[in-house]
C-alpha cells in the first residue's frame, strides 16, 4: 500500500461520521444471515427428533435435478414448523415421517402442488404416523397445536397436511379427496366420514 493512500486513509478515519463504524458493522451481519447454511444432518435446535433434511428431501428433485434448496428465511419457517408443532405431535404420538416439506416453486409446479402451496414457503409439512392413524393425528393437532391450515388429504391411506404461519394461525381445517377440494369442514364432519 502506497504512503499516499495510507496516509489519505489516516485523514478519512479522523473526519469521518462517528456512526459509519456501526452501519457497516450492522450490514455485515445481515450478509451473513442470508448465507446461512445449515448443516442436513444436524438436529432441529429445540426440535431434537427432526433433521434438516428430512424437510427438504424429495424424489422428485432428485430424479429431475431440481434444486430445492431454501433460502435463510425457508430454514426459519422450517424451524418454526418443527419446534411449535411436529416436535410436540413427535413427543406425544411418536415417531413421524415428513412424506414431503419445502417444494421450491420448480419442484411444486413438478409434483402438480397448488400455486398458493404453504410449502413453496417452506411452512408446511405431509406427515403420516408409525404409530396411529391419519385420523387421530389430524384431531390431535386439531386439539394440541397452533396451525394456519389442517387438511386431510386422500384419508384414509393419504396424509395430513400442516401448515404454521407465525402471526397467521387460524387454525383452518380443509378436506380434499375425491368428493372435496379443500373444503372447510370440522373435525366432526371428518370423523364421521371417516370413523
Ligand atoms: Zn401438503
Amino acid at each position: 500500500m502506497s504512503v499516499l493512500i495510507k496516509f489519505l486513509k489516516v485523514l478519512f478515519g479522523i473526519f469521518k461520521n462517528p456512526t459509519e463504524p456501526t452501519e457497516v458493522v450492522l450490514e455485515e451481519k445481515i450478509g451473513r444471515e442470508e448465507t446461512t447454511v445449515r448443516n442436513l444432518n444436524d438436529k432441529i435446535p429445540g426440535a431434537r427428533n427432526f433433521k434438516y433434511k428430512e424437510f427438504i428431501k424429495s424424489d422428485t428433485a432428485l430424479r429431475r435435478g431440481i434444486d430445492n434448496t431454501p433460502t435463510e428465511e425457508h430454514w426459519q419457517n422450517i424451524e418454526k414448523l418443527a419446534v411449535n408443532v411436529l416436535q410436540p405431535v413427535r413427543d406425544n404420538l411418536g415417531r413421524l415421517n415428513i412424506t414431503s416439506g419445502y417444494r421450491s416453486r420448480k419442484l411444486n409446479k413438478a409434483t402438480k402442488g397448488s400455486k398458493r402451496s404453504l410449502h413453496c414457503f417452506a411452512c408446511a409439512s405431509d406427515i403420516e404416523s408409525e404409530k396411529v392413524s391419519l385420523l387421530y393425528l389430524l384431531e390431535w393437532i386439531y386439539n394440541n397445536c397452533e396451525f394456519r391450515e389442517l387438511i386431510a388429504e386422500f384419508f384414509p391411506g393419504g396424509w395430513v397436511h400442516v401448515g404454521y404461519v407465525e402471526g397467521w394461525n387460524v387454525k383452518k381445517l380443509k378436506l380434499k379427496d375425491k368428493d372435496h377440494d379443500y373444503k372447510l369442514v370440522s373435525l366432526d364432519y371428518i370423523k364421521n366420514l371417516y370413523k
